[in-house]
């Protein structure tokens, strides 16, 4: 019977932690059309109210973020993305205006990384990507890359010492994410938009096991990419506490938020 209490009192201290974990949300987007519906106070009061401790965030355009950052600014890392509308995402590499207009914006305001971006295979060696990977070599800033593994593979080939965060994990296995971060150890990837690590909030078996050889390397993300998904924020938070408390707490932290704080320190002192 006693023996019992003390796993329950242990059980329950482990839930009380792992709910009061703050959050490193390492993938949200703040656009046009969010500041119309969700002005920036609003956006930092859910972002309180998830207990997300500082974000990373990048806007299309590029003034989303900046209201967001005036509004919380120990609170908002800013990403600048080679997107001035919605649209830009499938043409921006074929844009040969980018590289001025990242320019200008690295000039005025400070930055700890590019992206997020969407790029795949042999795009990322049009003359465009090279040159946005060439700025962010020259400023220090991370890539934030929604990429195959391709295109990932490049970046690094451009640059060897980049810092790439990879966009929900590529979308890929987890076998096949495995094989990249062995490969790259400058290689992070986040897990915005992307359920089957934790299904319903189950930590599944095969994702655990990378969790558990890679500690380091994970971020969780909302990926705000529509307004309306701004509120899932706070629910994003509760669902990711409950599958990280399934891992050892010094691993959940990790990835809850430490990993997030690890990366970008070098790039915010
Ligand atoms: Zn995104």
């Amino acid at each position: 019977m006693r023996h019992c209490i003390a796993a329950l009192l242990l059980a329950l201290t482990a839930a009380t932690t792992a709910a009061e974990l703050p959050i490193f949300d390492a993938h949200l987007h703040y656009s046009h059309d969010a500041w119309e519906n969700l002005p920036p106070e609003k956006a930092i009061e859910l972002l309180k109210a998830a207990g997300v401790k500082r974000g990373l965030v990048s806007s299309s355009n590029d003034e989303g973020q900046q209201r967001l950052a005036a509004a919380a600014p120990d609170r908002i890392l800013l990403s600048l993305r080679p997107y001035r509308q919605r649209g830009d995402q499938g043409s921006w590499m074929r844009d040969d205006t980018v590289p001025a207009y990242l320019e200008g914006k690295l000039a005025r305001y400070r930055y700890v990384a590019l992206g997020e971006f969407h790029i795949f295979g042999a795009d990322v060696d049009l003359p465009v990507p090279r040159k946005m990977v060439e700025l962010a070599r020259r400023h220090n800033l991370v890539l934030h890359s929604h990429s195959d593994a391709d295109a990932i593979e490049r970046q690094f080939a451009q640059w060897p010492q980049a810092r790439i965060l990879w966009a929900h994990s590529g979308f890929d296995t987890p076998a096949r994410v495995r094989e990249m971060l062995r490969r790259h150890r400058n290689l992070w990837c986040d897990l915005a938009f992307r359920s089957d690590h934790a299904p319903g909030g189950d930590l599944d078996r095969e994702w655990r096991a990378l969790f558990m050889e890679f500690p380091d390397r994970f971020m969780v993300g909302t990926d705000t990419f529509t307004p309306e998904r701004w509120p899932y924020v706070v629910e994003h938070a509760r669902l990711t506490r409950k599958w990280l408390a399934q891992l050892p707490p010094e691993v959940a932290e990790r990835i809850a938020w430490r990993n997030g704080e690890a990366l970008f320190a070098a790039t915010t002192r």
